[in-house]
């Protein structure tokens, strides 16, 4: 292998950044030249590639987002597309790709695979809805962001004696909502998992207030209720607390990445070029009970996400007692 490139799909995530820096440095370290493409799968068929030889990636190993651009490109589902993407490359002389994304991103790096490029994926979403790792590149950020800013509404609602509903993210994956309601104590967390209705929140808001809570905290994963403020009236109305809706939406996306979001980047971003060096491919790397693995896609593409009903009853019932 001689030359590979990079690129980072989907939504950003705090941690592309000193992922690709690891990849480029290391790539370097190996006599590899290590290539840029801006955009995503969209600026691979553009061919929006340069070398990254001399660029200085060292100052982006602090920063949120990705430098390297990223989009959602759904004509990359065209064979044809994608043929010509694969062109790209070979015009260049390059053999191998990393792709940093979701698992949209990762459809997309298998069928680059079977169609000959060496391609390794890297699970980069704030989500952590990629079952092929314990952590996603992006997750503990996003994580730390969310209870940082829900402190502060705990501080509001304390200080007025109310009820916030907060909206998180997470695709459907309950890990944001679930372990953020954790760290900052919320008295309520709904996840896909744990369902309740806006009714029997304001129950649960009502009782806690009995109990003798002055401020209430209700995380709520996104896509649950279609409307966030209509589920704070049902609750205001039935607990007779006043009650705010909020979503962080993109405030949680994102920010500089924290210590273990660029350790885990960078450790992720050294196995793929490692394995690329070994002429693999097809793969995916994850960070599974704190070591660096590798999983086909199509497989990785395929494990069953974790149920945590269980832990989110456990968290519930321990920040309601
Ligand atoms: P994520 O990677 O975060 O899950 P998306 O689902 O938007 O985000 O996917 C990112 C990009 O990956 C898409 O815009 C498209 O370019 C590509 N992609 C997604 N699904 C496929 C697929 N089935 N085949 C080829 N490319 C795909």
């Amino acid at each position: 292998i001689k030359k590979i490139a990079i690129l980072t799909s989907g939504g950003d995530a705090p941690g592309m950044n000193p992922a690709i820096r690891a990849v480029v440095k290391d790539a370097l370290a190996k006599n590899i030249e290590p290539f840029l493409v801006y955009e995503g799968y969209k600026g691979l068929h553009e061919g929006k590639i340069e070398s990254a030889k001399n660029i200085n990636v060292d100052k982006y190993i602090n920063r949120g987002g990705t430098f390297i651009f990223s989009a959602r490109y759904p004509a990359f589902k065209d064979p044809a597309v994608r043929q010509e993407a694969k062109e790209q490359l070979d015009k260049l002389g390059i053999d191998a790709l990393v792709v940093i994304g979701g698992d949209g991103s990762y459809h997309g790096a298998q069928l680059l695979h079977e169609m000959g490029v060496k391609t390794i994926a890297l699970p980069g979403t704030i989500d952590n809805d990629i079952t092929s790792s314990d952590f996603t590149i992006g997750y503990d950020t996003a994580l730390n962001t969310i209870i940082e800013n829900i402190d502060r509404i705990r501080d509001t609602m304390e200080s007025h004696s109310r009820a916030a509903i907060v909206e998180v993210m997470g695709h459907g994956c309950g890990d944001l909502a679930l372990y953020s309601g954790l760290a900052t104590g919320a008295e309520v967390i709904v996840t896909n998992e744990c369902k309740i209705s806006p009714e029997e929140i304001g129950r649960i808001v009502k009782e806690q207030t009995e109990k003798g809570k002055n401020s209430i905290i209700v995380i709520v994963s996104e896509h649950i209720y279609e409307n966030i403020h209509d589920v704070a009236k049902i609750v205001e109305k039935i607990s007779g607390k006043g009650t705010r809706g909020m979503a962080l939406e993109h405030l949680q996306r994102g920010g500089i990445p924290t210590a273990a979001e660029r350790i885990n980047s960078a450790r992720m971003g050294m196995k793929a070029v490692e394995l690329i060096s070994e002429g693999k491919s097809g793969l995916a790397i994850g960070i599974i009970k704190g070591a660096t693995v590798a999983t086909p896609i199509l497989e990785a593409l395929k494990i069953p996400r974790t149920d945590r009903t269980e832990k989110t009853k456990k968290f519930n019932k321990l920040n309601q007692a």
